[in-house]
């Protein structure tokens, strides 16, 4: 990956959003998705061709699928600076790269994958996932915010990776049949929809159910049996007041295949703190591993440190998948 060329795709998604934000007085991340949407379509005679009639063209058929993404990953991350709505935030890129590392690890046998993300946002963790895969990937993406399926929909465009969207509530019926894996950076809080939450075995007995418990249990319903779900967790899902009845949940459906602690120093807070967490959906050939893979994760910067890590999860995985 050419990090000049990271730089250029950023310049260019920056100076349209800010041309086009002024011109016709929209916002920076409704801007973007007006610039991707032009770029991809090349769609000259339109309206805004005017309006980035003096940007320098650019051709995005020359980079590679990583520096796209890192590139609008920038930009997006530039628009969603000082935004009042919190739900607008994106899948750190050491995070979403690091996953995408564990489920190469654990399907790099399949020759084609299915995978399910139903709660996409940007489909920067999606797309990061599915780049680092060499096997033939469809991915099926769900998201209810209009405009972070959008910058999904630019992102896939331009990264020419087939993902299927969905703009819905992903706790309602999907239309898709069941994934080979879920990858997921779960919306935490109260779902408000107490009505549909009633479908759920996890639903809260009084009062609102918690959306990230609602998550898992959608997920596992649409993956297929022996598939693993890979979800960035906040720190506190064992310790809530439901947790007894997750974890009753959890021991029918699935084998807890791992967690690994995200540092701390990637959080504003303790509170905030997250870990990537892998099951498996139990089925008939499956059996639980003999020991789950627990770690601390060190400092995503700290080369050493994580070369160390990365040696230990391969000695887990030759214990485990010999
Ligand atoms: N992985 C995403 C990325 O890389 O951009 C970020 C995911 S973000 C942590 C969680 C997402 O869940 C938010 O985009 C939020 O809008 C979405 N969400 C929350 N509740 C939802 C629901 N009921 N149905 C669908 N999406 C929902």
């Amino acid at each position: 990956m050419n990090q000049d060329n990271v730089e250029l795709i950023f310049q260019w998604f920056d100076q349209a959003a800010s041309k086009i934000e002024q011109a016709h007085n929209m916002t920076y991340l409704d801007s973007l998705i007006e610039a991707g949407n032009w770029l991809f379509y090349k769609d000259e005679q339109g309206e805004l061709s005017d309006t980035l009639s003096d940007l320098e063209n650019i051709n995005m058929d020359v980079f590679k699928k990583e520096e796209v993404r890192k590139g609008l990953q920038l930009a997006i991350l530039k628009g969603m600076k000082g935004a009042t709505q919190q739900h607008h935030y994106i899948t750190p890129d050491s995070v979403a790269i690091f996953i995408g590392y564990l489920v190469q690890k654990f399907y790099h046998h399949s020759k084609e994958v299915t995978i399910f993300d139903p709660a996409c946002g940007t489909a920067n963790l999606l797309s990061a996932v599915m780049n680092q895969l060499s096997q033939n990937v469809t991915a099926f993406g769900s998201e209810v915010d209009s405009t972070l399926i959008q910058l999904a929909y630019i992102n896939a465009n331009l990264q020419k990776n087939a993902i299927e969207l969905f703009h819905q509530d992903s706790l309602r019926p999907l239309l898709m049949k069941p994934a080979d894996l879920v990858v997921s950076d779960l919306p935490v809080g109260y779902y408000p929809d107490d009505e549909n939450a009633k479908s759920f075995e996890l639903k809260a007995e009084e009062g609102h159910s918690y959306a990230h418990h609602l998550f898992i249990e959608q997920s596992l319903k649409y993956t297929k049996e022996g598939g693993y779900l890979f979800f960035l967790i906040p720190n506190f899902l064992f310790e809530s007041d439901q947790a007894d009845r997750l974890h009753d949940f959890l021991h029918k459906q699935a084998h807890i295949i791992g967690l690994l602690q995200l540092p701390l120093s990637m959080f504003k807070s303790d509170k905030n703190a997250k870990s990537i967490f892998i099951i498996q959906k139990k089925g008939k050939q499956t059996t639980p591993p003999k020991k789950a893979l627990l770690a601390d994760l060190p400092s995503f910067k700290d080369v050493h440190a994580m070369n160390h890590m990365l040696k230990q999860i391969q000695e887990w995985f030759d214990k485990e998948y010999h």
